[in-house]
């Protein structure tokens, strides 16, 4: 066996949390050495919505407009909708049972529009991993990091010891293996190695239902006349409701709404049937279900077998050893929350991680990662389940009677489509119950909306509780623990969102006045050098916000701060100049002088 490799950082799993986690990391100046099992970036589409959060935290990298150009175009994931099938000339067939805003799209724009100088996307998993691995190589040379990818590595055992882990790897072209002593271990491997090997128990439901995802490539533009709907669901009286039939994802890549080249559907399956099922099989019961003609082509690419799931793990730390993304909770795909909590959780760790290992703050520091994560990434989890969930309510909205026979179900289409007052009734009905699903897709609270409520943060006894029920409306607040809220500034004339002013390697100090103050006191502080003041609102020289939000929500008053971690998430705020005396007090937990 060769000598064993040193490295501050080990990473197994190269994919969201991975992939993510060594951007983070190689920007903070870390060296990091990453596993993946794979040859390759995942083949499967799997995860494809970035959501209001991810998008900012690629934003701030400089990423997201690469995302935006690959990706989906707003106008073509603006809704989700409701069919009986796409096309067809049966009696049920074509029909249009509900169409729903979705995404930060249609009427949602105005809200998400305020609240975040980004906008979501549709890039999948598919294309999200390959883009992170060469912004992953990219970064690495240019940061001169000694970081380093392999892919056809396996973790095959570690055990931790007084340096951190010591690990043994597997080149899997070769069976050769050969040591990693880390001073951590991120375990971004969807939970399928370390958690196990170290007797972590994963809580909630394992096996709610199993799935089978069919990747396909189709030209269904001449059945389609709505380009905005980026997910579709099929509900009919032969194979039932939504989870039953299928879901149609439009995944572009080059064109996109009916012109989209590439499609996902998922089917829920019997356990016992899911692997037998044929490529052409498929293909044949896809054009069964959208009625699509014979002559239609539908060429699948890959299917790939999942269950849905709904776990979170006891612990996100044992020792120097950290679980991020599935690894630590696996969500149904409903919300869209699997690979964006993956992204966040690595964002999350990185800056901590980078603090302790240049020796700027303690290893308590590390312990607020499961903290804070595990309050977010567990509400998460039991936000997907019931969305998901939610889906059998709207097959009872339509009017479908779970295990009820065909004729009984063909029933319940022929009267909420009829023309009569009664079927106005029923229509009347399915939209009430199908709009309780903009728990999923209209969910921005969930998105930017999360506070942490233990860790890296001081709260001051003022916490904003506004609500709304299904999520749908975010309320900006500087409360400790919340993300710092997106307004924009005039800089000398140039626009500029205040998130552009926060950066992962720095902390930011958000005042209004006094600012020569409070300069001098962080400069004496456990953050001098790590943290720079910026000057806005009323008292400040030259950065203006454009309007009154900032008033709206800042909470604090003209002599007051907000001290904003290199993560975003605000860590300490005094309304204030009381604050000047207990701001060193105050920091002096975390982090060293
Ligand atoms: C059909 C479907 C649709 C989804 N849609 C969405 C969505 O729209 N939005 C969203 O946010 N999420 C979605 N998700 C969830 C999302 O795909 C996952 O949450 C995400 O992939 C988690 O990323 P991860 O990096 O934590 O784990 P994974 O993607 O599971 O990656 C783990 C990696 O670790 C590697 N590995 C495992 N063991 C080892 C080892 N011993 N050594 C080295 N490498 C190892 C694996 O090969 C793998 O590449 C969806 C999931 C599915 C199945």
């Amino acid at each position: 066996m060769s000598e064993t490799l040193q490295t501050s950082v080990l990473i197994v799993g190269g994919a969201g949390a991975g992939l993510a986690s060594s951007i983070f990391l190689t920007e903070l100046g870390i060296d990091t050495h990453l596993i993946e099992r794979r040859e390759t970036t995942s083949p499967a589409p799997k995860a494809h919505y970035l959501n209001l959060r991810s998008m900012e935290i690629f934003r701030s990298l400089g990423l997201a407009d690469e995302i935006y150009e690959r990706s989906t175009p707003a106008e073509n994931m603006a809704t989700v909708g409701w069919y009986t099938s796409l096309a067809g000339d049966g009696e049920l067939d074509g029909k249009t049972i509900h169409i729903m805003d979705a995404f930060g799209g249609g009427a949602l724009a105005e809200h998400y529009g305020e609240s975040s100088p980004c906008r979501t996307a549709n890039f999948a998993q598919l294309h999200v991993e390959p883009f992170l691995y060469a912004h992953a190589e990219k970064r690495i040379s240019k940061r001169e990091v000694a970081s380093s990818l392999h892919f056809g590595h396996e973790l095959v055992s570690f055990f931790e010891n007084e340096l951190g882990v010591l690990a043994t790897i597997r080149n899997t072209a070769n069976d050769e293996t050969y040591t990693v002593q880390a001073k951590y271990m991120l375990a971004c491997d969807g939970g399928r190695f370390v958690g196990p090997s170290l007797n972590i128990p994963m809580q909630g439901i394992e096996r709610l239902i199993d799935m089978k995802t069919a990747y396909f490539r189709a030209d269904l533009s001449s059945f389609i006349d709505d380009d905005s709907p980026m997910i579709r669901w099929f509900s009919n009286p032969e194979s039932g409701g939504a989870w039953g039939s299928g879901v149609m994802v439009a995944l572009g890549p080059k064109d996109f709404g009916r012109n989209s080249q590439e499609w996902l559907m998922h089917f829920a399956f019997n356990p016992d049937q899911i692997e037998n099922v044929e490529h052409e099989e498929l293909a044949e019961q896809i054009k069964s279900l959208l009625r699509v003609t014979a002559e239609t082509k539908v060429e699948i690419i890959k299917t790939n077998e999942w269950q849905v799931k709904g776990v979170l793990a006891d612990r996100f730390r044992q020792g120097s050893v950290f679980l991020l993304g599935d690894a630590a909770h696996c969500h149904p795909p409903t919300t869209g929350l699997g690979l964006n909590s993956a992204i966040q959780d690595a964002h999350n760790m990185a800056w901590k991680l980078a603090a302790v290992i240049k020796g700027e703050a303690s290893d308590s520091l590390l312990d607020t990662y499961e903290s804070e994560r595990r309050q977010v990434t567990g509400k998460n989890v039991r936000w997907a389940l019931y969305t998901f969930q939610n889906h059998l309510l709207i097959d009872g909205g339509i009017g479908l009677i779970p295990g009820a026979p065909v004729e009984m179900n063909t029933q319940a289409y022929r009267n909420l489509f009829e023309d009569s007052e009664i079927g106005d009734t029923l229509r009347h009905r399915a939209k009430l119950v199908i709009d309780t699903q903009t728990a999923e897709f209209q969910a921005i609270n969930m998105e930017i909306g999360f506070k942490y409520q233990l860790g890296a943060l001081h709260k001051d006894g003022h916490e904003s509780t506004e609500r709304e029920m299904f999520e749908r409306r975010y309320y900006p607040c500087t409360d400790p623990g919340a993300r710092f809220p997106h307004f924009w500034l005039n800089n000398n004339g140039k626009n500029l969102s205040s998130l552009d002013l926060i950066t992962i390697d720095s902390f930011t100090l958000f005042v209004e006045k006094n600012v020569e103050q409070w300069s001098a006191l962080v400069g004496r502080s456990p953050l001098a050098n790590k943290c720079h003041v910026v000057a806005i609102g009323a008292g400040a020289a030259q950065m203006k916000p454009l309007n009154d939000d900032w008033n709206q929500f800042k909470y604090i008053g003209d002599n007051g701060a907000v001290l904003v971690r290199p993560d975003g998430h605000v860590m300490w705020r005094s309304k204030d100049a009381s604050g000047m005396a207990r701001f060193i007090d105050e920091l002096s937990g975390f982090f060293k002088s």
